[in-house]
């Protein structure tokens, strides 16, 4: 081993164990190239390497950290639960409390599940859609990411787009035969699947606003001819807000959007950094639900006591009179900015936020789907990005994922960025 980076020799050890080095695909750095940066310890917006370098981080774990990392009022809550016990396999009160205040903050649901990852809260709410409506159909959308359950891993988004292998391997042909998969804001496209197959549908599944083929808004038409459509033929509307939900604004995309799913998957912010997800929807879809209801699904740790305290204390954080005021305003301070600096440099960019969430895109407006995010630069993307790794700012290691902002995430911090930005896109 001839290199002295902590990073590289950490990266050529882990390869040796795990596979391609990575617990999750797209942490490899395999769309941007180059070794994937072992982190030691995250605090506020920023994290540091194995090197001891400091990076402004705006991934936030893909979501959770929105109220910046280890933040103090969390991390008591989490050593405070840990010394009660880590895990007890039978229900406690801090489950009911963090039922009543998703119930209480999302504007659809009245009654929701814990699981542990949003790929379980995903996948749950599918089953049951099927199993509430009897049938086998699901649609959904180009370029969408709806966690890694077989009948959802068609043409789908974020990791399985850096290895431009969106439908994954060891997915059998019988399994995905019922999904039917549409294009993203196409409201004649939907339209027209209803027309041939709306007895058969049980559900439409789709991320409101969609963060794994890089920041993608919805626009309202299509939403509301997803709701209409799936009203009229009695299909179930799931609206995945694993990303989005608490993210955009304080009730999701289904509070921004003012548009009601029958059902919700959450995840990322509501664990707070531990792994909590969940789904839900009305009390009498909900019934389905087994121990009530024929539809199974289970978890030897789901509503774990100390994952639950670490969510509740975000999801009392994020209910600070302003949060989300001041979160959007920072997301969008980066947007500008980035689009400024990029147009002194005459190169084509622009950029997009909603709420705390952001896109980068390398061409001249915002993509309205997948197949005009492909057609962004993202060899460009790739220069700018481990540009920006040197000058201390961590973005996304691929040009299909959204980006996040934390409450941390100060004025300064932004015009840093910017600043650095500058610099970096003079040299493209
Ligand atoms: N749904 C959406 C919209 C996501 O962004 C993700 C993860 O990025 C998932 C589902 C899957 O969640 P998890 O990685 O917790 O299984």
């Amino acid at each position: 081993m001839t290199t002295t980076s902590k990073n590289d020799q950490l990266f050529e050890r882990a390869q040796k164990t795990t596979p391609g080095g990575v617990n999750s695909p797209v942490r490899a750095f395999r769309s941007v190239g180059g070794t994937p940066r072992f982190i030691t310890r995250a605090e506020g917006p920023y994290f540091w390497d194995a090197d001891g370098k400091r990076y402004i981080d705006y991934i936030g774990s893909w979501g959770p950290a929105i109220v910046g990392h280890a933040h103090p009022e969390v991390v008591k809550a989490v050593q405070q639960a840990a010394t009660r016990g880590l895990s007890f396999g039978a229900p406690t009160e801090g489950e009911i409390e963090m039922a009543e205040e998703i119930v209480k903050l999302v504007p659809s649901l009245e009654q929701v599940r814990l699981v542990s990852s949003g790929t379980e809260a995903t996948m749950s709410a599918l089953r049951l859609a099927r199993g509430a409506t009897g049938r086998d159909k699901i649609v959904k959308f180009e370029g969408c990411y709806h966690g890694h359950a077989d009948s959802l891993l068609v043409k789908a988004g974020s990791g399985l787009l850096t290895f431009g292998n969106p439908t994954s391997a060891g997915v059998p042909e019988d399994f995905v035969k019922h999904t039917l998969v549409l294009d993203y804001n196409n409201v004649q496209q939907i339209e027209e699947a209803f027309a041939n197959f709306g007895q058969d549908i049980a559900c439409v599944i789709v991320e409101p606003v969609a963060g794994n083929m890089n920041l993608i808004k919805a626009t309202p038409a299509f939403l509301q001819a997803l709701r209409d459509l799936c009203t009229k033929h009695g299909a179930l509307l799931i609206f995945d807000e694993v990303m989005c939900g608490f993210r955009v604004a304080l009730g999701g995309a289904q509070e921004l959007y003012g548009i009601k799913p029958d059902l919700t998957a959450l995840g990322k912010v509501i664990g707070g950094g531990l792994p909590v997800a969940a789904f839900g929807g009305s009390t009498r879809l909900m019934s389905n639900m087994s121990p009530v209801g024929a539809v199974y699904q289970a978890g030897t740790l789901s509503g774990n006591p100390v994952a639950v305290a670490a969510g509740m204390t975000t999801l009392k954080l994020i209910q600070q009179p302003g949060f989300y005021e001041r979160l959007s305003a920072t997301a969008k301070r980066l947007a500008d900015g980035l689009t400024a600096a990029a147009r002194e440099a005459g190169i084509p960019f622009c950029a997009d936020a909603v709420g705390g969430m952001f896109g980068l895109y390398f061409s001249e407006t915002p993509p309205n789907n997948y197949a005009e995010m492909m057609a962004g630069n993202r060899e460009r993307f790739n220069v700018f990005f481990h540009a920006m790794l040197d000058e201390g700012v961590y973005f996304a290691p691929a040009a299909f994922e959204a980006g996040f902002v934390s409450a941390q995430h100060s004025d300064a911090v932004i015009d840093e960025t910017i600043a650095a930005a500058r610099r970096v896109f003079a040299t493209l």
